[in-house]
């Protein structure tokens, strides 16, 4: 037998009630994105893959085990974006931006990971980010995790979320507290879970937010990145404190916070909610400057963040759907006929209009109320001839009768 298509293993559809709560994040974090005056930019879902495999480093889980990447008819290597931050960086060098600096971009877009699918952890899912170019230190940082915080409060999630903040010190500080990290646990590595034992090699860093039993253990006479931070690092973090407290945004330091990506140094953060089980963090970054020397071979500095859409949706009070102002319930094969040209005046005059509910009067009154519209226009021979409307306020059943025009003005005054 002939199988049907299916839906792919972790992507997912977006039916209306899900891509209304969808939109409605998206609308949320680009209002405060704008009043912060960060702009809204695209890139393309397709990249060279060069791009990531160099950007977010070999030992990423990303590049590791969940790109998707492919050869083009033209030969070109090219892979689905995994993340927004590398092809905004590209996007920085292939438009010349090196003398626009400061630059504030904000994304929204479907983003791709060959992950293992599961409760708030999809294959094709989406996010929103907040990208500041050409500024750098404390204040940037500030700038940014305050947006972030904006956005939560926007969104009414924020007294759900904890805000996690750490600092992964500068590359110099970093090279340090990675050599006494893998010290540490290579002298342990008969504890280590097998997936840190993997990392031990490749990026010790990450043992830290291991998950696992056996590993936590472990973490709690590990090193510490403050005994490896050089005073300017040590400084510019206590700045950013400083800088949250005036803001009164409230943090926890996290000293086994280090984030997925290779780029990142200094600040890091993440906004944690136990509200979604196993995969809560809902919005994440901070300062990838290492990154645009790898993308584009010429020094900037950059500090952002990400947050997965989807987990947001779940987190807010889902927004009402749009409703119809206007149903119209024509009778008879002459009404019906003049249901699209009443329809398109309605609507031209910003009213909005719905027909072609199908059955008997009785029951198309019933679904035009359950789909939530204000008023039925019900007409049938008669009342074309005469101009007149029988207009039924659904809410408490009074009806009105109506000429064309004065239909017009009823329904825009008692919609407004
Ligand atoms: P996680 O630790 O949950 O895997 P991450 O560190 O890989 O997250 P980032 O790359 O920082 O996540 O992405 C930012 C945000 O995007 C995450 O905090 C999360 O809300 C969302 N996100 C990441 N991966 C997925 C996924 N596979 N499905 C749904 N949302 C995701
Ligand atoms: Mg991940």
């Amino acid at each position: 037998m002939k199988e049907n298509p299916r839906l792919i293993r972790g992507m997912h559809d977006l039916l209306p009630e899900a891509y209304h709560g969808h939109q409605s994040v998206i609308d949320a974090a680009l209002q405060q994105a704008h009043l912060a005056g960060f702009q809204r930019i695209d890139t393309p879902i397709m990249e060279e893959s060069r791009l990531f495999d160099r950007g977010l480093g070999a030992s990423s889980d990303i590049v590791g085990k969940e790109m998707y990447s492919f050869t083009t008819r033209g030969g070109e290597e090219v892979s689905l974006r995994p993340e927004g931050t590398a092809s905004v960086a590209r996007a920085f060098f292939s438009h010349g931006l090196a003398q626009s600096v400061p630059l504030r971009y904000f994304y929204a877009g479907p983003m791709f990971r060959y992950e293992r699918p599961q409760k708030g952890r999809l294959r094709q899912f989406h996010q929103f980010g907040a990208e500041l170019i050409g500024a750098s230190g404390s204040l940037a940082d500030l700038e940014i995790i305050a947006l972030g915080q904006e956005i939560l409060n926007t969104l009414g999630v924020a007294d759900k979320t904890v805000l996690h903040l750490n600092t992964l010190g500068s590359t110099t500080d970093r090279a340090a507290f990675r050599d006494a990290l893998l010290a540490y646990f290579s002298a342990h590595k008969a504890s280590l879970s097998e997936d840190s034992l993997r990392r031990l090699d490749t990026n010790p860093m990450r043992i830290l937010d291991s998950k696992a039993e056996q590993d936590r253990a472990l973490l709690a006479d590990a090193p510490m990145i403050d005994e490896y931070l050089a005073e300017a690092s040590r400084r510019r973090f206590d700045q950013l404190c400083t800088g949250l407290q005036a803001l009164g945004i409230a943090y926890v330091r996290d000293h086994h916070l280090v984030r997925g990506l290779d780029y990142y140094e200094h600040t890091a953060f993440e906004f944690i909610t136990d509200a979604l089980g196993a995969q809560g963090t809902v919005l994440g970054g901070g300062c990838y400057d290492r990154l645009f020397e790898i993308v584009g071979g010429k020094p900037a500095t950059g500090v952002g963040f990400a947050a997965g859409i989807e987990r947001l949706s779940a987190l807010i009070t889902a927004p009402e759907m749009p409703k119809a102002d206007c149903a119209l319930i024509p009778i008879g094969s002459e009404a019906e006929a003049f249901a699209p040209v009443l329809a398109q005046s309605l609507r031209r005059a910003g009213i909005a209009t719905v027909y072609g509910f199908s059955g008997k009067v009785k029951a198309r009154m019933k679904q035009a109320d359950q789909s939530g519209v204000a008023f039925c226009v019900i007409f049938g021979t008669e009342e074309l001839a005469q101009d007149v409307w029988k207009v039924k306020d659904m809410a408490n059943g009074e009806e009105t009768l109506l000429s064309t025009e004065a239909l017009q003005a009823f329904l825009n005054t008692k919609i407004r």
